[in-house]
């Protein structure tokens, strides 16, 4: 396991000397340590990504150059799949095939950007047609600057390659910390930048503490861009950091996915979808459909049908074969995790499946899938991102009760709708507030589609050419092409 911070090229010590524990949350053992930066490492770091940008090559490349940096660290990322879907595990707790889909998706990640990066039609000049002949007029794109980068625990590669992929496309230098639970398979990004020799100083990565490197990175002048991924509340710091300077900002938050089951689902399909969408990474993803809403003339039965499978779900460490459902991150998650049931049984709803400590376990954070009924519609369970294996669920009788019920929430990331009738599929589509909506299923995501959220689950979209444009800057070049004076003062 690496235990320094990556900084132009380089292996250091973090400045303060302060480590930072990192637990692997089955056995709550520490098994490996890591820098605190501190405000001066920030500082080195974002240094020299500033010199990588304004006097190294990275900036100046042609995409396909950068394109071939790209593919190597794609092509270096599959070949240690299974050892870095390993680290995955004991830093983050989730179950090892779905850390093996993660480090396919970040390989993926990669080479999507470096095929984008060596894409024309993404790189040419838009030739803007004016009214006015006397001037000729294109718009052209360049690399944004400096990123500032910050990523969360649940997907921890793959939040970061969401970031380094795109911005190194786009001829950017970034600084990236990752959370401080799960710093080390970011590290591993150093290690992959050496092997492929990327220049000095494009991709840095320093890890910390949030209240410290963290903010000290949105905090510095010599950042251009931010991209967070993160908390609402987190999100909000950023932006406000962001403010001073006008630093570019993009924010991927938190959200409260509504999934609509209607009267004419097959209901061992929505069943599994419904599982899926909330118990998979034990529920600690942003566009996890965490409010159930089922049709009444199924209700009793569906909720047999999904009561009796929750009941199936194998619980344990992440590394044991045949784990559906890992420990969560933390001790402060479960702690959290809990006190949001206790919370949503205290508010009226009643537990039908779950809401303990999982059993047979003396160590790690581990919680029980729980399905929560009657949950009112005031209760932080039914409002409040809870990020972990926990569903709150209500019947509908009509389709508007059900898409009122659904937009009736401050987030606005993901949707879900199960239904044999696509007209009524499109019909809802259309009118959910989410960013992303998915019908018949819950959850796939795809490096070429956009990602983002509505309302206060974030700014921008990440992924597809949207992720790359997110690193862009644009100008506009303008020719005077007449052979007649300006005319200001001169005839
Ligand atoms: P959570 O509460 O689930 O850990 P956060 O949004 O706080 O979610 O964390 C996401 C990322 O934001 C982590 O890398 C964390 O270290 C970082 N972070 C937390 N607070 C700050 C802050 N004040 N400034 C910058 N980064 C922060």
């Amino acid at each position: 396991m690496r235990n320094k911070l990556y900084i132009d090229g380089k292996w250091v010590e973090g400045l303060s000397g302060e480590m930072i524990d990192v637990i692997n949350p089955a056995t709550e053992e520490v098994f490996a340590k890591v820098p605190a930066a501190n405000a001066e490492d920030i500082d080195k770091a974002v240094g020299a990504a500033r010199k990588a940008f304004d006097n190294g090559p990275w900036p100046k490349m042609e995409g396909r150059e950068r394109a071939a940096y790209l593919r190597a660290m794609g092509k270096r990322i599959e070949e240690r799949l299974k050892e870095l879907a390993r680290i995955e595990v004991l830093d983050n707790g989730k179950p090892l095939p779905e850390a093996e889909w993660d480090i396919g998706d970040v390989a993926a990640c990669f080479y999507f950007y470096a095929d984008m990066a060596e894409r024309e039609d993404i790189k040419q000049e838009e030739i803007i047609e004016l009214q006015d002949k006397r001037f000729t007029s294109k718009a052209v794109t360049v690399p944004l600057g400096v990123v500032g980068g910050i990523v969360p625990w649940n997907y921890p590669m793959l939040m970061a390659a969401w970031k380094i992929a795109p911005a190194l496309a786009a001829g950017c230098t970034i600084v990236l910390k990752p959370a401080e639970q799960t710093p080390l398979t970011a590290l591993e990004y150093g290690a992959i930048a050496d092997d492929v020799k990327l220049p000095a100083g494009v991709l840095n990565i320093v890890t910390g503490f949030g209240s410290t490197a963290g903010q000290a990175l949105l905090d510095h002048r010599g950042v251009d861009k931010l991209a967070f991924t993160g908390s609402v509340p987190t999100g909000s710091k950023v932006m406000q950091a962001a403010a001073r300077d006008i630093k570019r900002v993009s924010l991927e938050l938190g959200g409260k996915s509504p999934f609509l089951v209607f009267e004419d689902s097959d209901i061992d399909e929505a069943v599994e979808w419904v599982m899926f969408g909330i118990f998979w990474n034990q529920g600690q993803v942003c566009s996890a459909t965490s409010r159930l809403l089922v049709h009444e003339a199924i209700y009793d039965k569906f909720l047999e049908k999904l009561a009796a499978e929750t009941a199936k779900i194998t619980i344990g460490n992440g590394l044991d074969e045949g784990i559906l459902l890992g420990p969560l991150v933390s001790e402060k998650q479960y702690l959290q995790v809990l006190a949001a049931i206790g919370q949503g049984k205290k508010d009226g709803a009643k537990i039908l499946t779950g809401g303990k400590r999982a059993k047979g376990f003396d160590k790690g954070y581990f919680v029980e899938p729980t399905i929560l009924v009657d949950v009112p519609l005031t209760s932080h369970v039914w409002n409040e991102e809870i990020f972990g294996p926990v569903v709150a669920v209500r019947p509908f009788e009509t389709e508007s009760e059900a898409v009122h019920l659904a937009n009736h929430s401050r987030f606005g990331l993901a949707a879900a709708i199960m239904t044999k009738d696509l007209k009524r599929a499109e019909r809802v589509a259309g009118q959910l507030k989410a960013g992303i909506i998915w019908i018949n299923c819950s959850q796939p995501t795809f490096v070429e589609a956009p990602w983002g959220g509505f309302k206060q689950s974030g700014i921008g979209r990440e992924l597809g050419r949207w992720g790359y444009e997110n690193y862009r800057e644009i100008k506009q070049i303008t020719s005077y092409v007449s052979n007649r004076p300006w005319g200001w003062y001169s005839k």
